[in-house]
């Protein structure tokens, strides 16, 4: 029988999730869900210092938003500092370990003797020898004292085949004895960590790049406290355009998941987007829906070039890849009204422009009105913005619409008069009859049909752009266009 795949997803709660982040969560919860197997949500918060409750809540929250589920946790590592503790115990009676009683002073003259010599930085040991009677009397004296592990000093490397990244070998000599526990008895992250990934019996570890240097150290101390090793597959980073890496500290909130929740990202396009970031399968194909994500998903198809996320920090509109917008559009495009229909409320509610009359007798009308303008969004914020002439009385004329498709044309003013009464005297208010009443009109002023549509469009939708005209009037509704039109004559005063 093959082994449970348990994976684990270990953010350390110092702000909120980014999507270099979400990536890898992502990553945890497909390859979990592909293999049958299970995730682990645990909080790394040993830093006090960093770590908050509102980071946790809101990593927690976004992770819930994209959909990402989790099968065990949260678990809080801080909650394991004895258990960490006592593994370095257990490291000393074993000889894998030492007590050093170097002080930090010491340890930064040797230090810098070191670089002006261009010697190894590596710790040189004065402790590693020490007799257990040395170590008594340092301890009897009350000498405070780190713990490090013993790097092996022979020949020799670790070695392991990373998944994404292949053969990768680290000679014992390039390994400092680097500290596990600090003087204060605070153990380090990278033995907390392996300590944590031990108890709940990890077998893949699934992270970003950066923690490919640990991973020689950690592959020591698994062998050191006679832990199984688990597979590892590092994930290639993600760079800005100006190959910078993507990080809260240089792009802020551009890269926070609560922040395309906030401009109107669908959480599973979202999802699609990231998981393409570093991802392919042999057809570069971009849309998946999650069973056919979990079906096509493979570690064995995580790139190890980084990939490039575009967020453009100067456009407010595009203020994120094209890409993630595409795919958001697709899929505000082409899923069901009714899945689509609650982020919409949403929107409307936050513009202060909801009616509760779309969730009782205007429903019928409601989701039709979506169906008919989602198709060129590509943000939901957009159905409050653009969408808005639709859902309320209370909206703007573009200055684009106003000027090009309104103002420009003199005879708008008298026409706009004449087509409100003739709209308001139409029987049925139809696609037809409404088609046939601005054709006619344009044939009768012997002006080309465009300018009575564009400028309509303008007056009742405050937009040079959206959907068929006289669709958009159907949905506006009779009383309200032949109002809104009435209005429009008092543009040009
Ligand atoms: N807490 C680490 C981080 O947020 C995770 C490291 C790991 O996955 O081993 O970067």
């Amino acid at each position: 029988m093959t082994k449970e795949v348990i994976v684990r997803f270990p953010p350390s709660p110092t702000g909120y999730l980014h999507i270099g982040g979400a990536r890898t969560a992502i990553f945890n919860w497909l390859f979990a869900q592909k293999t049958g197997g299970k995730l682990i949500l645990r909080i790394e918060d040993t830093d006090v210092e960093r770590s908050t409750e509102e980071s946790i809540d809101g990593i927690i929250e976004s992770l819930k938003w994209l959909g990402i589920t989790w099968d065990e946790g949260p678990y809080f590592q801080s909650h394991f500092i004895k258990e960490h503790q006592a593994a370095a115990q257990k490291l000393l009676e074993s000889g894998h370990a030492y007590k050093c009683f170097c002080t930090k002073e010491t340890l930064d003259i040797k230090r810098e003797e070191a670089l002006k010599k261009k010697g190894s930085l590596h710790y040189d040991g004065t402790c590693r020898n020490l007799t257990p009677e040395e170590v008594s009397a340092k301890e009897a004296e009350g000498i405070p004292y780190t713990i490090r592990l013993k790097v092996p000093r022979v020949e020799g490397s670790v070695c392991f085949k990373d998944i994404v990244y292949g053969f990768i070998e680290k000679k014992y000599e390039d390994i400092d004895d680097f500290v596990i526990v600090r003087s204060n008895g605070q153990p380090l992250y990278i033995l907390s960590n392996t300590v944590d990934d031990i108890r709940d019996r990890i077998t893949h570890v699934l992270r970003g790049q950066d923690g490919l240097v640990n991973t020689p150290k950690q592959i020591l101390l698994y062998k050191a406290l006679g832990a199984p090793i688990p597979e590892f597959a590092h994930m290639s980073l993600t760079l800005d355009p100006q190959k910078a890496k993507i990080s809260k500290r240089t792009h802020g909130e551009l890269v926070a998941v609560h922040f395309y929740r906030e401009h109107g990202f669908l959480p599973w396009a979202l999802v699609n987007f990231l998981v393409r970031l570093g991802w392919s399968t042999p057809d570069s194909r971009d849309i998946f829906t999650k069973e056919e994500l979990i079906e096509a998903f493979s570690l064995e198809g995580v790139n190890r070039a980084n990939s490039v996320f575009n967020v453009n920090k100067n456009d407010p509109k595009f203020f994120t890849d094209p890409k993630a917008l595409s795919i958001n559009s697709h899929y505000i495009r082409n899923i069901p009204v009714e899945e689509l229909e609650p982020y919409v409320r949403a929107e409307l509610e936050k513009a202060g422009i909801w009616n509760p009359e779309f969730e009782s007798a205007r429903r019928d009308w409601y989701l039709a009105t979506i169906d008919l303008i989602r198709s060129r969004y590509h943000v939901t914020t957009e159905f409050a913005t653009l969408g808005r002439a639709y859902f309320s009385d209370e909206y703007q004329i573009e200055e684009k619409a106003l000027e090009k498709n309104i103002l420009k044309h003199d005879g708008l003013k008298n026409w706009f008069s004449i087509l409100a009464d003739r709209l308001e005297s139409i029987e049925s208010f139809s696609i037809e009859e409404t088609e046939n009443v601005i054709r006619d009109m344009a044939e009768e002023l012997d002006i080309k049909a465009g300018i009575l549509i564009n400028g309509i469009r303008a007056a009742v939708t405050g937009q040079t752009v959206g959907p068929g005209l006289f669709d958009i009037l159907i949905a506006i509704g009779q009383k309200r266009v032949v109002e809104r039109l009435r209005k429009a004559v008092s543009f040009f005063d």
